[in-house]
C-alpha cells in the first residue's frame, strides 16, 4: 500500500491534528510519513503510528518529494500557511511541483483535504 504524507506549517499544525483526529479510521489504514515536528505532534496527540522524516526546513519536504518520485505516495496532506513567509520556500515549491509532475493528489488546505479523504474512501470501496 502506498503511503500518505502529512505536513503542516507551524500556524496550521493544530488544524492538521484536528483533521487527523476527525479521520482516524481513514489514516489508520495507511502507512504514514510526516515532516519531523508535524509527525511528532500528530503521533503524540492522536496515537497514530507515523514515520518521521527531517523537519521541513532542514530537508523533510525534500524527503517526501523523493518518495513521490519513487511512486510511493498515495496522497499528500500539506496544510500550508499562505500568510507567512517560509525560509524553505524553494523546497515547498519543489514538493508541489513533484506532486504535479507525478500527478499525486496534494491537498494544501482543509477543504481539498476533506475531498481527498472522501475520494480515497470511495476508491477503497471499489
Ligand atoms: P515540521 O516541518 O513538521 O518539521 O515543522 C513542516 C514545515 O514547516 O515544512
Amino acid at each position: 500500500m502506498k503511503k500518505i504524507a502529512l505536513i503542516a506549517h507551524d500556524n496550521m499544525k493544530n488544524d492538521l491534528i484536528k483533521f487527523a483526529k476527525d479521520h482516524m479510521e481513514f489514516f489508520k489504514k495507511y502507512p504514514l510519513v510526516a515532516t519531523g515536528t508535524t509527525g511528532k505532534r500528530i503521533a503524540e496527540e492522536t496515537g497514530l503510528n507515523i514515520h518521521r522524516y527531517q523537519s521541513g526546513p532542514i530537508g523533510g519536504d525534500q524527503q517526501i518529494g523523493a518518495d513521490i518520485a519513487m511512486n510511493e505516495i498515495e496522497a499528500v496532506f500539506f496544510f500550508r500557511d499562505p500568510l507567512t513567509a517560509q525560509p524553505h520556500e524553494p523546497d515547498i515549491s519543489a514538493l508541489i511541483r513533484l506532486a504535479d509532475v507525478h500527478k499525486i493528489p496534494i491537498a494544501t488546505n482543509q477543504a481539498t483535504a476533506e475531498l481527498v479523504v472522501y475520494a480515497l474512501k470511495s476508491k477503497e470501496l471499489n
